[in-house]
């Protein structure tokens, strides 16, 4: 594979292999255009012959889009090619208030989440700065004017399992003026020592925790990593993020009947939560053939009251996308043909 030119931010391309040579405006014209989304071809302020030689050497995007499926509720689901052939998928959810891109840090994961079909084939390998931005681009390729405003980073893949490439990601998006920090969330199962890292490298993000049960011996049935770390660290690091940033946190919690729903979640769930500021999105479980159990919308406003009741902060998180298993969980790294049937738009539209 040809080394990417947008895994380096506009310092490291000032040292690259025929790029050294040419003076710090062409140097600013290339990042612009790179960070644009924008292949060799398209880069017309550049002389020709450069961006031949470029051409060459390198390559200028990192992700195709090369299969779309559109819900019914206007979700749209990509299919992303990266260079090398391996394929991720990618979520854009379109709200009143704007459009959010569900992006995929890891070409399948190595949690092992019971619920999550993300992890099934386990971790095939780390998405680069890089090719995390050539999601985006790509799908403000598409996106016309409604650019996208809003990043989740809540696709295939744990972002704290691939931090350095995620967090260059992040500052790549602020720096760049592409999204800021406080329009970004992360979506972690847990590892502390990564949330206090993103806490200490200064980090602004919106932070969200997969907790699923607030009980080390039943969170541990569903999510492998809570063999190593523990309800109450997950917490305290949680804390520590918010100290740090000032940011609230999220509490994401998929309700599972019989298993995580009960009196007593909600009360420990409360406690948990009660002496910081915290908010609990409440997600409906997505079907993986995963074998556990969904909550009705009468169990889960059941739920939702009884948590308020307590003096939680918790809200129940629209499902978009599930009729094109783009909901939360159902990203995929080997896609299935049956998945990408519904596209019936214009893709040039
Ligand atoms: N690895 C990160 C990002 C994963 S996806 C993490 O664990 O947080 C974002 C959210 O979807 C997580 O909260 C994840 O636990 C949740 N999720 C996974 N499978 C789901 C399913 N089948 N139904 C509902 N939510 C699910």
């Amino acid at each position: 594979m040809k080394p990417l030119l947008t895994d380096y931010d506009e310092r490291e391309l000032a040292d690259l292999p025929l790029i050294c040579d040419q003076p710090p405006y062409r140097v600013r014209q290339l990042h612009k255009w790179l960070v644009s989304g924008a292949d060799f071809d398209e880069m017309t302020d550049l002389p020709k012959q450069l961006r031949a030689r470029l051409e060459e050497t390198y390559s200028a995007t990192g992700a195709r889009i090369i299969k779309v499926a559109r819900s019914s509720d206007g979700t749209e689901k990509y299919l992303y090619s990266l260079n090398d052939g391996s394929l991720v998928e990618g979520v854009l959810m379109t709200y009143k208030y704007g459009r959010t891109l569900c992006v995929s840090t890891q070409v399948g994961c190595r949690m092992g989440c019971a619920f999550c079909a993300s992890g099934r084939d386990g971790l095939f390998r780390n998405l680069s700065c890089g090719e995390m931005l050539g999601e985006l681009t790509a799908a403000n390729a598409r996106a016309g004017d409604k650019r996208v405003g809003n990043v989740v980073l809540m696709g295939s893949g744990e972002p704290l399992d691939n931090y350095e490439n995620v967090t260059k990601f992040i500052r790549r998006l602020s720096e760049s003026g592409i999204v800021g920090q406080r329009s970004v969330s992360l979506s972690t199962c847990g590892l502390t020592d990564k949330v206090r890292a993103l806490a200490d490298d200064g980090f602004s993000v919106t932070l969200c925790l997969s907790l699923h049960s607030p009980f080390d011996d039943r969170r541990v049935k569903i999510m492998p990593t809570a063999r190593r770390y523990k309800v109450a660290d997950i917490m305290d690091a949680a804390r520590y993020y918010f100290n740090a940033s000032g940011r609230r946190v999220i509490v994401e919690y998929a309700m599972m009947r019989g298993f995580n729903t009960r009196d007593e979640d909600a009360r420990e769930l409360r406690r948990l939560t009660a002496d910081f500021p915290c908010h609990i999105n409440l997600i409906p479980l997505n079907d993986t053939d995963s074998g556990l159990k969904g909550v009705t919308t009468k169990e889960a406003h059941a739920f939702l009251d009884r948590l308020t009741a307590l003096g939680a902060s918790a809200t129940i998180r629209r499902s978009l996308g599930e009729d094109i298993e783009g909901a939360c969980g159902q990203l995929k790294r080997r896609y299935t043909e049956n998945s990408f049937t519904e596209d019936k738009t214009d893709h040039n539209d």
